[in-house]
């Protein structure tokens, strides 16, 4: 992927420029070129979809698929349509009389329109990045249960993060295996209700603090405060996660109380030609539902598009006819020679 280049291209416009490059923008991109649409996706890397070692439930892949391999094909699938896809990072965006001007470093971009598809930043467990990322790809650790919970079956599974939204994962697991424990990161934060329903559905919480996580071998091992060391199969941290929507909310764009960013049925946040989709949107945080997002944004950018031309074109023919008619005298005399 080319990086955007640094000078300054004020006279480009572009009919869309996509931020982030993951399923939800992509997907944006392959429509909107096929909708004949100038469009640009800059993309900073990493992300979510980035990170799947292999996904099983994406409709059309009976044997899963990797992330990597996923994006690759989406990008030549947005490249075949005419989409430029470019690696760099936005930093700012701003309203311009035209729409809008996203900046990278150094270099400033125009766009009609502009599609955020930022996704979300998951919060960590406390490990070092790259046991992290190892981890990850041997699938040690897991971050969405919607997505894996299936290949966790009868597994040792352990959910970090002894809250409500911890209580949720272990219990939405608790299915697929029998063997889940609940851990807290800090101090644990359960309500009595919560507590009683995972202690009905056998799911074990542990109270004392978690003080680190390591590997080992297959396994993922756990340090309590107290001392004492636990080994599972797998382990999903729930510690919530942070929308990627600075750039939006800059701008005006509504959030709700999680920071995602708030759209209307056709994926428009309340800045008029800014759009939304996928994970930094509130919804279930899937592949399927950010790539059908993307095809609702597209679709009503381009109508939109149509309709500005439209109404551009049907002023422009009314002004022109305007001048082209003859003066009021002139006319008079025309009318008379009729
Ligand atoms: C481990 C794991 C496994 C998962 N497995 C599945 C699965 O099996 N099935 C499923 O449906 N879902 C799965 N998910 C969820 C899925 O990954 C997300 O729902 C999906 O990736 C959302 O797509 P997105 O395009 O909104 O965000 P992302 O895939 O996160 O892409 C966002 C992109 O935006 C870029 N970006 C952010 N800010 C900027 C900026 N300022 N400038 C330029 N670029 C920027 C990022 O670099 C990133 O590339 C999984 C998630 C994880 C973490």
């Amino acid at each position: 992927m080319d990086t955007v280049a640094l000078a300054s291209q004020p006279h480009e416009i572009s009919d869309c420029i996509v931020i982030g490059g993951g399923p939800a923008g992509l997907t944006a991109a392959i429509y909107l070129g096929r909708f004949l649409r100038k469009c640009m996706v800059i993309d900073a890397g990493g992300g979510r979809a980035r990170s799947i070692p292999r996904s099983h439930n994406l409709p059309g892949f009976p044997e899963g698929i990797g992330g990597a391999e996923l994006l690759a094909g989406m990008t030549r699938q947005a490249e075949t349509y005419g989409a430029i896809v470019r690696h760099g990072t936005v930093d700012r965006l701003a309203l311009t009389e035209d729409g809008f001007s996203v900046g990278l470093g150094a270099s400033m971009l125009a766009a009609r329109t502009v599609v955020m598809a930022t996704g979300v930043f998951n919060h960590r467990p406390i490990m070092p990045d790259k046991m992290h990322d190892d981890a990850l790809a041997r699938a040690l650790l897991r971050y969405c249960p919607i997505c894996d919970g299936f290949e966790a079956k009868g597994m040792k599974i352990a959910v970090l993060g002894c809250d409500r939204h911890g209580a949720a994962e272990a219990e939405f697991l608790r299915p697929y295996s029998a063997q889940i424990t609940l851990l807290a990161q800090r101090s644990p934060d359960l309500e009595w209700p919560d507590e009683v329903r995972l202690n009905q559905s056998g799911i074990e919480t542990i109270k004392d603090a978690v003080n680190d996580i390591c590997v080992d071998g297959n396994q993922i091992v756990v340090r309590l405060r107290g001392g004492r060391e636990l080994s599972f199969d797998t382990l999903y941290p729930a510690l919530g996660s942070t929308p990627q929507a600075q750039l939006a909310t800059g701008i005006g764009a509504d959030v709700n109380d999680l920071g995602c960013i708030l759209t209307d049925a056709h994926q428009q946040t309340s800045v008029p030609g800014l759009y939304a989709v996928g994970d930094v949107v509130e919804g279930l945080d899937q592949i399927s539902v950010a790539t059908g997002q993307a095809a609702k944004a597209a679709t009503a950018i381009h109508n939109l598009l149509r309709e500005r031309a439209q109404r551009f074109a049907t002023a422009h023919a009314a002004s022109s006819s305007q001048s082209t008619r003859p003066p009021e005298a002139a006319r008079r005399r025309l009318h008379l020679k009729t």
